[in-house]
């Protein structure tokens, strides 16, 4: 990683992110690493912002001039009614996790999706029929993301009646329910050529344990895991083990954040010195 300094001039814009608790947001060090190696003369800085707080820090935005904002949990949904404007995909989604100024507008992206695809079409290019495990936010952002570009979903929940209703959201689109039980997640897994791991089961500190049984996976799969702390997750192990291709979540990590770097600067970031930032983060933590 480049170890330059940020420049920092009269003229430096300010980039943010806005979350509670915020301390342990890894977009500083990933953004920083970027503006760093591009020589930008921008600056990201974690701001804890109480969702009380929210309606206030948004003016804030407004009246500071910050070029461009980053809002992670328990921020995404309530930012929605904020914004001057939603992407299409932030509307239907209902959430915001990018905030960038377009013609003097303060519009509001969900970046999750859009950098899931990219990090999938990296990696070989998208599924024909996907198993999603989880009906939360990211759930939610990927089901979109996939049924979009007219992929098959089979969607499990822990809590059916989440997976049910989001699954209602698609209309006619072929999204189907299935328990979350090991029966019925082999039989799904057969069918699919993309496993996507969208609930924090194996996310640190209780880690090494996933959402399906090893014996699911099999050789000819994609199987990628949103889960980024750890990054070699059991579920990837497990992959791994089965000759399956993992992807794992510090990818999805980097592409979700280099979308919100293109928005914000018109500049492709490096996306390699983002993914050395974030490793670094998640060692210091570790
Ligand atoms: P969320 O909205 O809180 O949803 C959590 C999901 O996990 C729900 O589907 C929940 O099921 C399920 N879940 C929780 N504990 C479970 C358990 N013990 N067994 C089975 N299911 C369980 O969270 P989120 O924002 O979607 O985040 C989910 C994961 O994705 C987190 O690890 C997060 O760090 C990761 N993530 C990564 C990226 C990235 O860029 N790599 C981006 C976003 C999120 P119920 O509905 O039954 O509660």
């Amino acid at each position: 990683m480049s170890e330059t300094a940020l420049r920092l001039t009269g003229k430096t814009r300010v980039l943010a992110v806005f979350g509670c608790p915020v301390e342990h947001s890894l977009s500083p060090a990933m953004h920083n690493a970027a503006i760093r190696a591009l020589g930008l003369d921008l600056v990201y800085v974690p701001f804890r912002v109480e969702p009380d707080r929210l309606r206030d820090a948004v003016a804030g935005i407004r009246a500071m001039g910050f070029l461009g904002v980053n809002l992670t949990i328990p921020l995404k949904e309530q930012a929605v009614s904020l914004v001057d404007g939603l992407s299409p995909g932030a509307a239907r989604v209902g959430s915001v996790n990018t905030l960038w100024w377009k013609d003097g507008s303060l519009m509001g992206e969900s970046t999750d999706g859009p950098g899931f695809i990219s990090s999938l079409e990296e990696a070989g290019g998208l599924p024909t029929t996907a198993l999603v495990l989880g009906a939360g936010g990211s759930g939610r952002a990927i089901c979109f993301a996939l049924a979009d570009r007219g992929v098959r979903i089979i969607l499990a929940n822990r809590t059916p009646e989440r997976a049910r209703r989001l699954a209602e959201e698609f209309g006619d689109v072929n999204v189907r329910v299935i328990p979350m039980d090991a029966e019925a997640l082999r039989e799904a897994c057969r069918e699919a050529d993309l496993v996507v791991n969208c609930t924090s089961v194996g996310m640190s500190p209780n880690i090494g344990v996933s959402p399906l049984p090893p014996d699911a996976l099999k050789a000819d799969q994609t199987v990628y895991d949103l889960v980024y702390n750890p990054p070699e997750t059991r579920l990837l192990a497990d992959a791994r083990a089965a000759g399956a291709r993992p992807i794992d979540g510090v990818r999805m990590l980097v592409h979700q954040g280099a979308y919100s770097f293109r928005l914000w600067t018109g500049v492709d970031p490096p996306l390699d010195v983002m993914e050395a930032a974030v490793m670094e983060g998640l060692k210091k933590e570790a």
